[in-house]
């Protein structure tokens, strides 16, 4: 084993790097040295890029996870109805506070020039042409991450024309800026023609976890599962909760994903910011609750994008996301076009380890559940931790075909780390994503829970990470009618 490796294997952050790639980190070196550095799932972001890209990039993370020997999974973020700005005349419109600006369809754009109750307006268009008939008067739109105000104040008579607006906050606005609309429901799909074709791509290659953007119900959810099994894929779905809708229907969304993002970045917009940090809170909790593991995304480094350190005010947003109980924390573009992504996720694998400690196990370990995951699990689990921890137990290695296990050993926050042995190559990459769990192979020839955890002794002898006097704990979950749940204390 490389040293870097096995300093990794020893110590790895339990919390999960998530790492958005973009220029700065998609080449065959970049990737190596990111996986070395902790990154646990690398995040290719589908709004920007097409399918032969992608497959570009996905062979280059398969080689790196290969040569360095570390698992990694990919997820795939897809676009979703997010709402551009169109083209603006020189890319670039200034709009004065307490003027007017006119949303025009594309269809209208020609008549605009000449059209009476325009004369004198800056006139933009949007990426969704239905957007001036589903606006009504008092609508509030956001444009530019939040930095311009505006409300609709008249709506054309007729379809595909206009629909004025009150600029309450201006400042400078650029083409294919985002375009939020906080609270407004309107009928755009979940996914777009581009986002189904996307979600198809990654469902056939493999793809481990498929972002969902703009999330408003479980439907969506349930949606975009039926196009990856019709594709024949196994990819998994997380819920991006970013709207005010997402909210209201939180319990639903979370149940029907696999997985959770705080995206940070539109739900900022989209709801007042200064909720934001009780927001993360409860999402968190609530996740916790289901059992679904939660990524926390969007301005966690921001100012390492180009500075090689970060602020005081970044390095506790990181601390105190895993202190909330989120399983990974993620990039974006600090990882996807910065100038230190290298230096960033280093920044990120050290704070994660010097706040790791202080996690309480206690706060994690009696969440009453909101749906017993897998009763006998969680019970199992809770008590392999307890064992664990009564015994000061170096590891604790669990033999799982599901990933579930894991994922219950991982929910108690137990201080031990967990070394997760599985056969099946997507389980692998699937609990990359799992707080404090290390993923292993091992071979499928292998059948009984008792040579793979002989296997797993072995293993962690030739990787010299069990020295004489180490405890470790086994626990091998029935993965059919044949085997037995198993739990054994191994001495070294
Ligand atoms: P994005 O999602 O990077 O696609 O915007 C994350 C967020 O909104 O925070």
């Amino acid at each position: 084993m490389t040293s870097a490796r096995k300093n990794l294997f020893e110590r790895p952050s339990r919390t999960k790097i998530v790492a958005t790639l973009g220029p700065a980190s998609n080449s065959n070196e970049m990737l190596q040295k990111l996986l070395f550095a902790g990154v646990d799932v690398f995040r290719i972001n589908a709004a920007h890029g097409t399918q032969k890209d992608f497959e570009l990039t996905v062979r280059n993370i398969r080689n790196a996870s290969q040569k360095t020997g570390m698992p990694v999974a990919i997820l795939m973020d897809l676009g979703g109805p997010k709402i551009r700005l169109g083209k603006l005349p020189n890319d670039e419109l200034k709009l004065e506070t307490d003027g007017t600006v006119a949303f025009i369809s594309s269809k209208f754009q020609a008549k605009a020039e000449t059209c009476p109750e325009l004369a004198g307006i800056p006139c933009v268009t949007c990426s969704y042409e239905p957007l001036v008939n589903e606006l009504r008067s008092g609508d509030r739109i956001v444009l530019a991450d939040g930095s311009v105000e505006l409300r609709v104040s008249e709506v054309a008579g007729k379809k595909d024309q206009w629909a004025k607006c009150a600029i309450l906050c201006g400042g400078k606005v650029r083409s294919r800026q985002g375009v939020n609309l906080p609270g407004v429901k309107l009928t755009i799909p979940a996914m777009l023609d581009a986002d189904r074709s996307n979600a198809a791509w990654a469902a056939q290659n493999g793809i481990d976890f498929l972002g969902l953007s703009f999330v408003r119900n479980a439907m969506e959810i349930n949606d975009l599962k039926n196009l990856i099994a019709e594709n024949g894929g196994t990819s998994k779905v997380i819920a991006k909760i970013e709207k005010p809708e997402a909210l209201d229907a939180l319990d639903e969304i979370i149940l029907a994903a696999d997985a959770v993002m705080v995206a940070r970045g539109d739900l900022g917009v989209e709801t007042d910011i200064a909720r934001m940090t009780i927001l993360q809170k409860e999402i968190i909790q609530i996740c916790g609750q289901y059992r679904r593991p939660v990524i926390v995304a969007t301005q966690m480094l921001e100012s390492m994008t180009h500075h090689n350190l970060p602020t005081r005010a970044e390095v506790s947003d990181v601390a105190n996301a895993i202190l909330d109980g989120a399983d990974a924390v993620m990039l974006s573009g600090e990882s996807a076009v910065g100038e230190f992504p290298e230096e960033t996720v280093r920044m990120m694998h050290r704070i994660a380890l010097n706040t790791e400690d202080a996690v309480n196990p206690d706060d994690f370990r009696f969440i009453p559940l909101l749906t017993p995951f897998n009763q006998v699990l969680e019970a199992l689990a809770q008590n392999v931790c307890d064992l664990a921890e009564q015994l000061d137990a170096k590891f604790i290695v669990t033999v799982t075909e599901t990933g579930d296990s894991a994922m219950c050993l991982s929910a108690n926050r137990c201080p031990a780390r967990i070394l997760a042995f599985t056969s099946s190559d997507e389980t692998l990459r699937k609990m990359c994503l799992d707080w404090g769990v290390v993923p292993f192979k091992f071979p499928k020839s292998i059948k009984s829970n008792q040579s793979v955890m002989k296997f797993a002794l072995d293993t962690l002898r030739s990787e010299e990470l069990i020295s004489s006097g180490d405890r470790i704990i086994l626990f091998a979950e029935a993965s059919d009618n044949s085997s037995q749940n198993a739990i054994v204390v191994y001495e070294c």
